[in-house]
């Protein structure tokens, strides 16, 4: 039997619950993602207990706990100030809608206990001892860097859906390639996915995409079209699935140097087979919060903009920029530089790109509240009662500002604004 010959610190203050549990009669172990993370040698997240010991048992042996899943057996256990999930070992009987089991039966054995979980990497316990306990193979599997189903990928697949975009999200985390039958499995199953909610896939494309593989991700995703099963419609991920099916494969190496998680979804976005239309409706269906999707559009409602205005006239182009970043800000107009600049060569703006960065880094400002005069001194200085007619001055000045034909003092904006009231007082 494997050992670990360092336990990591995280688990070692855990050690307690452990000893508590073992002492009273009890079998209690690490398990999860905790143990696997310690055999790739890898930060741990959190640290999940499972045990031989009822609910009901654990709940009397310590003093500060939580009944967080009194049903499915977590409890848990606050020691300094941190809290573990303690979980008594089950099994889980028919599963409901391809999702969650109808009901879990507590039992005493932890080899059966690991039999229910999903792949073999994530089905591994560490002994107080520091003796790994392994029956399904996972150590095996993470050294040939394969992820497989824990027992027949099929069953798996058909109980739990959210198994197969976890299976993704796993290889793509740590670019392990996916077993033979575990694949063969998904690609049978792919149409269960229709039960996972949304918000889980959601939360497992961050991860996959946020990763450090974010093109293999999308690789797998393409390559199984899993995407195309979601329960609500993905119309941009079937739009790039069918590029890369015409394609044979599209090259998405270059979303490994975009940092963050919501950039890359942009620079899928943003992709030729992509509409508008398409990347809104994504992201609703994906149940993304307002903030993530107002980062997001910004920066694909402005690609689309700079495509449609796109000039060969130089002049042309940079007022076309210019306005864009007034409306979608300076970050979003980084974000699109990053993006274009990483694609490369392949991207429509590639000629273009020093020039628009020059641009950028040249505009002195870029917000209404950096100029130089405001609503209420424009509406005193012209004599005029206070209406919409301020808001279009003030964003035409801030576009002559921007564009560097007008300096950023109250002198000068106030000479501009006379040059528009005599040409309105004329007309
Ligand atoms: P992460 O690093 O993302 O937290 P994890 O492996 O800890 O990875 P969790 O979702 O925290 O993932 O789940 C903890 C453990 O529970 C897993 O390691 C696995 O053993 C088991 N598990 C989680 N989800 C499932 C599932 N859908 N089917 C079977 N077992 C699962
Ligand atoms: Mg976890």
């Amino acid at each position: 039997m494997e050992r670990c010959t360092s336990i990591p610190q995280a688990m070692r203050e855990a050690l307690p619950i452990l000893a508590t549990l073992n002492g009273h009669g009890h079998e209690a172990v690490f398990v999860g993602g905790c143990v696997r993370d310690t055999v790739m040698g890898l930060a741990l997240k959190d640290v999940d207990i499972a045990t031989s010991a009822t609910p009901e048992q654990v709940v009397a042996l310590f003093a500060y706990c939580i009944p967080t899943g009194l049903q499915h057996g977590t409890v848990t256990v606050i020691q300094d100030g941190t809290g573990y999930e303690v979980t008594t070992y089950r099994k889980e009987s028919v599963y409901e809608k391809h999702r969650r089991p109808e009901s879990v039966a507590f039992i005493s054995e932890l080899k059966e206990d690991l039999l229910r979980r999903d792949l073999t990497i994530n089905a591994m316990a560490l002994h107080l001892s520091g003796d790994y306990y392994d029956p399904y193979g996972g150590m095996s599997d993470i050294q040939s860097k394969l992820v497989r189903c824990v027992g027949d990928a099929e069953a798996r697949f058909q109980e739990d859906a959210l198994r197969m975009l976890r299976a993704l999200r796993f290889a793509s985390q740590f670019s392990f390639r996916i077993v033979y039958r575990t694949w063969r499995a998904l690609l049978k199953h792919r149409e269960l996915l229709r039960y996972v909610a949304m918000e889980r896939v959601q939360a497992e494309l961050d991860k996959m995409l946020g990763g450090p593989a974010p093109h293999y991700a999308a690789g797998l995703l393409t390559g199984s079209g899993l995407l195309a099963y979601t329960l609500e419609p993905l119309p941009a991920a079937r739009a790039l699935l069918a590029e890369s099916a015409k394609k044979k494969r599209i090259k998405l190496d270059y979303l490994t140097e975009l940092d963050g998680v919501d950039i890359r979804y942009a620079a899928l976005m943003t992709r030729p087979s992509v509409t508008l239309q398409e990347a809104k409706a994504t992201l609703q269906a994906l149940r993304m919060s307002g903030s993530r999707t107002g980062v997001i559009m910004a920066i694909v409602s402005l690609h689309h903009e700079m495509v449609v205005n796109r000039s060969p006239n130089e002049e042309k182009l940079r007022t076309s920029w210019v306005e864009a970043i007034l409306r979608y800000g300076r970050a979003a107009a980084a974000s699109w530089l990053h993006i274009a600049e990483a694609n490369g060569r392949e991207h429509a703006f590639w000629a273009d790109l020093p020039q628009m960065k020059l641009w950028l880094s040249q505009m002195e400002i870029s917000s209404l509240k950096e100029l130089a005069i405001n609503g209420n001194q424009l509406a005193a200085y012209w004599e005029r009662k206070p209406g919409a007619w301020m808001g279009e001055t003030l964003k035409q000045l801030l576009l002559l500002v921007a564009l560097g034909e007008l300096a950023n003092s109250q002198e000068q904006l106030l000479k501009q604004v006379d040059r528009w009231k005599e040409e309105t007082n004329e007309s």
